[in-house]
């Protein structure tokens, strides 16, 4: 059985019987066979269907939006913000997919030779709740250009999304079967990743979980892309400017209710600024209204399950018992949500648990250093490597810097965000291959080379 649960009051929305095995053999059949006539397609009219599926996310936003807050507790004015990134990120890959995807020539002592981007089959994509329409959408928008079919297994606790998901891409007019959706237990994935009808796998969850798919696809020698964990540095240098480093680490630690891959989970900052910095973040972050996600002046959720609040207060405690200070928050909300005030810890040292594990939650770890050099170590002493945020005034070191965070993406006084004109993805245990950009829309290709005599 698979229920989908409102976490901001812990009533239950629907539940559903999982797919059986009959209905995933249909499933798999149908992908596959409207993958290998979709693949027979122009690049040309593969791309025209995303402008169908940007315009309905867009006349529909108001009612994804509401599904996505009843279902994973996100406030509501963000989650028309991940409905408008999908519509435009369809828009990005209707423009930009073909040229991206189109024939490389490469001089060589053939009289004619060239790389084309061949479609791989079917991908399964096994997806998180977090931002339940966005991963999907940022997967499904270059691969579908590039002549792929995909089936989604969506996080369990928000299936009414993936239902959503599916019926958005039939009315969108892509071809019936060529996107499905199995409603299954993590349990039986590995049977639909070995099955001759799936060409590759791509993972957006945990490290955990991306070791096991990662074995799983190896076992038969299948493509995948792995997006993992993370616990992204957010670099404050003594030359930065603090003002908006502080503004910019409230969205940068608290959005989605701090239950982002690439949230800003560690604070390392440079100790002749901490004084200031920490005053500034822990008013603004003062300022955040938790409380019922459908409510517009609510700016922090529930956690989207009850195991991320207590797993989280779990991480505070043994960081307090070991020494950090909580400058605010620190303690849960006790009533049938699943609420986590946003919280900050101070004096934080890399050994304890908000500094050494992922901490998926409204919370801020501080850690004080005394020089760039030092920060930048820390920084990389973890055995993540997604984004990292490095503020400084000198942008001329910070790009030096820069090159020196182990990271899938370096953002220089900003917050790291993904931006289909950029390659996502991490490094180390965060995974690897990319998604967006030029590289996401070719991950699953065959990259084939043509030479002519
Ligand atoms: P998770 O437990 O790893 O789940 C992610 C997906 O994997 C879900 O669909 C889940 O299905 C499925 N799954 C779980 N166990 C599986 C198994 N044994 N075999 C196959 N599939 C399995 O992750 P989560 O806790 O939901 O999501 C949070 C994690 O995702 C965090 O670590 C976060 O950093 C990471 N994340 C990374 C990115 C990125 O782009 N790098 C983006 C967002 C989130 P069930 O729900 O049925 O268990």
């Amino acid at each position: 059985m698979i229920c989908s649960t409102n976490p901001a009051t812990g009533a239950e929305l629907a539940r559903y019987d999982e797919h059986s095995d009959a209905h995933v053999e249909l499933t798999l059949n149908a992908a596959a066979q409207a993958q290998r006539q979709w693949a027979c397609r122009d690049i040309a009219s593969r791309a025209a269907i995303l402008p169908a599926i940007a315009r309905l996310l867009r006349e529909r936003r108001e009612q994804y939006a509401r599904l996505i807050t009843l279902e994973m507790g996100k406030p509501l004015a963000e989650a028309q913000g991940e409905i408008e990134k999908c519509a435009w990120t369809c828009d990005h890959y209707a423009q930009h997919g073909p040229a991206y995807l189109a024939n490389t020539p490469v001089s060589s002592n053939a009289s004619d030779s060239y790389i084309a981007y061949d479609p791989l089959g079917v991908v399964l994509a096994i997806m998180p709740w977090n931002y339940p329409f966005w991963q999907f959408i940022r997967f499904l928008a270059p691969a579908l250009v590039a002549g792929n079919g995909a089936i989604l297994k969506h996080a369990n606790n928000v299936p009414q999304c993936a239902l959503a998901l599916q019926q958005l891409m039939l009315d969108a007019g892509v071809p019936a079967g060529l996107v499905g959706v199995l409603l299954i237990d993590a349990g039986r994935v590995k049977a639909v990743i070995e099955d001759e009808r799936i060409a590759a796998v791509t993972l957006t969850g945990s490290t955990a979980v991306g070791k096991l798919v990662a074995a799983q696809a190896g076992g038969v020698l299948k493509k995948q892309v792995l997006e993992l964990g993370g616990s992204d540095p957010f670099i404050v240098l003594a030359d930065a400017d603090i003002t908006t480093a502080a503004k910019t680490a409230v969205k940068a630690r608290f959005g989605n209710t701090g239950q982002s891959c690439i949230s800003s989970k560690r604070f390392i900052v440079e100790a002749s600024v901490a004084d200031a910095f920490v005053a500034a973040f822990t008013a603004a972050t003062r300022e955040l209204v938790m409380g019922d996600p459908l409510l517009p002046q609510t700016t922090i959720g529930p956690l989207a399950r009850p195991s991320l609040v207590s797993d989280l207060h779990s991480q505070v405690e043994r960081s307090v018992a070991a020494g950090a200070s909580v400058l605010t928050g620190g303690a849960p909300v006790f009533g049938a949500g699943c609420f986590y005030p946003p919280t900050i810890l101070d004096h934080v040292t890399p050994q304890m648990a908000v500094a050494s594990e992922e901490t998926f939650g409204p919370v801020a770890a501080v850690i004080r250093v005394q020089d760039a050099e030092q920060a930048i170590a820390l920084a990389n002493a973890t055995e993540f490597g997604l984004g990292a945020a490095l503020w400084s005034g000198d942008i001329a070191r910070a790009h030096r810097l820069a090159r020196q965070i182990e990271a899938g993406a370096v953002f220089i006084n900003g917050l790291v965000a993904s931006d289909a004109r950029l390659p996502f993805g991490g490094i180390k245990q965060s995974g690897y291959g990319r998604e967006l950009g030029a590289a996401g829309a070719r991950e699953f290709t065959n990259t084939k080379t043509i030479w002519v005599g």
